[in-house]
């Protein structure tokens, strides 16, 4: 076995450890980045004077969509879609101003209604693993795989069971990129075409968005490199059981 193996395997959450810090400052900056170019995006007006309620209605209409309802949620970059209510929830400061980045996150949130009123395929099969991901991002999992490490010579299920649910969440943070790209690109050609924004003004609203996706990437990446820690640790244990087995057996 390997040095470096050996130092994984004596403590195998050094390396968890260290994956979270590096993605929480590259989260950090990330999200920094996203706030400022939103916030000064936020005190730039868009050419048609729209607010971001009114651009969600206008591109519902125009994508023939009448069932879903816009409504306001509290917070700051807190806008989301819910398909299971169909409602476009933009927070306070997007629903309410006429600015770029408002006009941008209203129609990128109407892009995932699009999407659903399509049958866009991606949105389908992240929708699908959502009730898995309930299971699988919350405590729960966290204690399945602490104690998956710490029983792997007893009870090796354990790990690999931990590994299947977090595999799931990994690629839900996956599909996550291609719907939030196409939301983003849906809703930009909206605001192009009918003149929501203009020149300098489109430019600005597809930066923000471009940040936005930006954090969800981050979070993608930071998920699938978890998950191959993981099956390294549970790789690396059983073929340390195989040859400790074969030692055994073989006296070799
Ligand atoms: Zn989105």
């Amino acid at each position: 076995m390997q040095p470096e193996t050996v130092g994984i395997m004596a403590n195998p959450y050094i390396g968890i450890y260290f994956i979270s810090i590096i993605f929480m400052v590259i989260g950090m900056i990330v999200g920094g980045v996203l706030k400022s170019r939103m916030n000064k995006y936020a005190s730039i007006a868009n050419s048609s004077g729209l607010t971001g309620a009114e651009v969600a209605q206008r591109m519902l209409r125009d994508n023939g969509i009448f069932d879903v309802k816009v409504t306001s949620v509290q917070g700051f970059l807190t806008d989301h879609y819910n398909p299971a209510n169909k409602t476009v929830n933009l927070s306070p400061y997007v629903y309410q101003t006429a600015s770029v980045m408002a006009a941008a996150v209203a129609a990128h949130e109407v892009g995932h209604a699009v999407q659903h009123a399509t049958g866009y395929q991606w949105l389908k099969m992240r929708s699908a693993l959502v009730p898995i991901v309930k299971i699988g991002s919350g405590m729960v999992l966290q204690l399945v795989l602490i104690a998956g490490i710490l029983l792997v010579n007893t009870f090796p299920g354990l790990l690999l069971g931990g590994i299947c649910l977090f595999g799931a969440t990994t690629l839900f943070s996956l599909i996550t990129l291609p719907v939030e790209v196409d939301a983003s690109r849906r809703g930009l050609a909206w605001i192009n075409q009918s003149g929501v924004t203009t020149g300098e003004e489109y430019k600005m609203a597809k930066d923000g968005l471009r940040w936005a996706a930006m954090t969800y990437f981050v979070a993608a990446i930071q998920s699938l490199a978890t998950l191959l820690y993981y099956i390294m640790i549970f790789a690396g244990r059983s073929r340390e059981l195989i040859s400790e087995k074969c030692e055994l057996e073989y006296g070799d």
